[in-house]
């Protein structure tokens, strides 16, 4: 299975839809869009099979429409609890949707940016969308702090080789966060000094393992020593969701500033 990322809602919410084909078969994950979507299946001879959805928001879903149109076969799948007609297939924890025979996806139950949010995973990649990004984390649209720390220690439960693809590119921005959070940790000081990001182009390769999350990404590492004396001076008490609502605080005041 090739997967590739086509950069989407360029210049407001820096998307990226994922592509995932194999002979003249194609599947798509959160289309917010539908043009690029369908030159890049016209370009390469590809029949859409199916859209993936994560959850409700426009920037994940604004495509189908159109995508329905052009390949009225393709099936939708999304979760029980998100709130979109255009879908066919429900899904919840546990479930697997099959690509080929060589290729399924299991559904985790991943909520806290929203309630609806789910990912889909195997070994071979993890979608996750707006609940876990490069060097960072989506905001709390709708769902719990509770949920959100929850939905992120079990992504961070995932094995390190896992190839990586969310729903935005934050990077840079994250990446600058990340550092005052955590100052004296050599491998983010390196991922920001090696920072390299050709978006809005194709993006051709996963956005890098789980592995080099699991060891810079702020959002999976809020109970490690460093960074839980630094929330619990901020106010947070030794539990995973409130120091991720310390960290997510902090993050959004960053934001408001920057
Ligand atoms: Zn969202």
């Amino acid at each position: 299975m090739k997967i590739i990322g086509l950069p989407a809602l360029v210049g407001t919410y820096d998307n990226y839809i994922w592509v995932l084909y194999q002979d003249n078969k194609a599947w798509v994950v959160d289309p917010g869009e539908s043009q690029q979507v369908i030159a890049f299946l016209k370009l390469h001879n590809l029949v859409l099979q199916g859209i993936l959805v994560t959850h409700h928001h426009f920037d994940h879903v604004d495509g189908i429409p159109a995508l329905k149109k052009a390949y009225p076969d393709a099936t939708v799948f999304g979760a029980q609890k998100t709130n979109n007609a255009h879908i066919q297939v429900r899904l919840a924890e546990g479930d697997v949707v099959k690509l080929t025979d060589d290729f399924r996806l299991q559904v985790l139950d991943t909520p806290g940016h929203t309630p609806d949010h789910i990912s889909y995973y195997n070994d071979q990649a993890l979608f996750c969308a707006d609940t876990l990004f490069t060097a960072g984390c989506g905001r709390l649209l709708g769902g719990t702090v509770e949920a959100f720390s929850h939905s992120l220690i079990k992504l961070r439960n995932l094995p390190d080789h896992t190839p990586f693809y969310c729903a935005h590119e934050y990077t840079e921005d994250n990446l600058k966060f990340a550092i005052q959070v955590e100052p004296n940790n050599p491998e983010l000081q390196q991922r920001l000094t090696n920072l390299n990001i050709h978006y809005p182009t194709l993006q051709t390769e996963a956005l890098g393992l789980l592995k080099n999350e699991k060891r810079t990404n702020p959002f999976l590492r809020f109970d490690c020593e460093e960074i839980k004396a630094q929330l619990i001076q901020r106010g947070a008490n030794d539990t995973p969701a409130s120091l991720f609502q310390t960290l997510r605080n902090w993050k959004d005041q960053y934001d408001q500033q920057s």
